[in-house]
């Protein structure tokens, strides 16, 4: 075993900083809810970068679930500076829809106190962003990691491999926020914050229907909202062996597992695992890579994780220069070793 140099991350450590804005400046974030109307763990997230930008926050919950969703931020979250939670519950905002939301969205940003608009960067707020930014001859800023002040953000570009810092002269700034490079807000109760009814009835509604969803279910911790991942690579050969492995070493650490997208491709798991420039962006606290060689495309997935472990029978492999440790070895002998102590520990 070997420790590897510890890495700069020029990520970590979001300042905290506030910013002088207008006084009449005011931020309107929406806010994602899952099937029952509860809130997704990224919108803690996403509150944290709506405070950044130091306004008042307005909350919005749309569909038929929006109230419950409102109660459920009022129940169990502090957020300073969130004055108002709109809700808008008309059932044609269901499932997000971007076709329906961004003309409400577009309606709600008339008002001129607006001058901030986030939203998760989720496959919700991918979809909602350039249609609102097209409605109101606006250019989103998508993926924002760091916010510098109430106009100038950064985001990745070329998958991660480089960050531009974005000006934003526009009126409207319209921001996706990229949740893992966001700490959560507090849990707890919101105190005095309004809450109002917004009414929205679609006019002129495209020919868009909603037909279903077909999710994959685990009991295992949501990959975007772990505090642990464990990654399986191409090494292992086959579905068998990737599980009889991960699984054993996922469950000594109530990890989520993760897979690189030549595992997925492999047929080795699924491919809501795919970790990486074209899967899900994570940044748990702790990221164990087995088996994964280090391409740019998976680190642009999970470069900003807390502490990162790599096991690698190649010790040129790239993955070790981004990992805090690395085990050089067959990750056959390796992993029941390394479940097997993790167990021994926790007896
Ligand atoms: C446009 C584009 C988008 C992409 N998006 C993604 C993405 O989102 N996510 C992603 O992951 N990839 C993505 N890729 C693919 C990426 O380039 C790599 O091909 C992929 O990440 C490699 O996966 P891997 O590390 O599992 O496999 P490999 O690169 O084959 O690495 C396997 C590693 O396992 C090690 N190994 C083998 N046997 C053992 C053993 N017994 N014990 C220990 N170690 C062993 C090897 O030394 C090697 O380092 C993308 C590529 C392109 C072009």
């Amino acid at each position: 075993m070997f420790r590897v140099a510890a890495r700069t991350n020029i990520l970590r450590g979001a300042s905290t900083r506030s910013f002088l804005s207008s006084r009449f400046a005011s931020t309107l974030a929406l806010i994602e809810t899952n099937a029952e109307g509860k809130l997704e763990p990224s919108c803690l997230n996403l509150l944290d970068a709506a405070k950044q930008l130091n306004n008042p926050i307005v909350a919005l919950f749309v569909g038929s679930k929006a109230a419950i969703g409102a109660q459920d931020l009022q129940d169990s979250v502090k957020c300073e500076g969130l004055s108002k939670i709109l809700v808008a519950k008309d059932s044609s905002l269901d499932h997000y829809l971007p076709e329906n939301v961004s003309p409400l969205l577009a309606d709600l940003l008339k008002d001129e106190e607006y001058t901030h608009f986030v939203v998760s960067s989720s496959s919700v707020g991918k979809n909602i962003l350039p249609r609102l930014g097209a409605l109101i001859d606006n250019q989103p800023v998508c993926d924002v990691i760091k916010i510098l002040g109430p106009t100038k953000f950064i985001r990745p570009i070329y998958a991660g491999n480089a960050l531009a810092t974005i000006e934003c002269p526009q009126t409207k700034k319209l921001l996706s926020i990229r949740a893992s490079a966001f700490p959560a807000v507090e849990t707890g109760k919101l105190e005095g914050a309004e809450v109002a009814e917004v009414p929205f009835t679609l006019k002129d509604a495209l020919p868009i229907e909603w037909v279903s969803a077909n999710l994959t279910k685990t009991s295992r911790p949501e990959l975007g909202s772990a505090k642990v991942i464990v990654t399986g690579g191409r090494a292992f050969k086959d579905k068998e062996s990737f599980e009889k492995y991960m699984v054993p070493l996922a469950d000594s650490l109530n990890a989520a597992i993760g897979a690189t997208r030549a595992a997925v491709d492999n047929g080795l798991c699924d491919n809501s695992l795919q970790i990486g420039q074209t899967g899900k962006i994570v940044a748990p606290s702790l990221y164990i890579a087995v088996g994964v060689s280090g391409a740019v495309q998976h680190l642009a997935g999970m470069k900003d994780s807390g502490t990162i472990v790599a096991i690698n029978n190649d010790p040129d492999a790239p993955i070790f220069k981004n990992a805090d440790y690395g085990l050089e070895g067959d990750l056959f002998e390796i992993v029941p070793q390394l479940t097997e102590k993790i167990n021994a520990a926790k007896a």
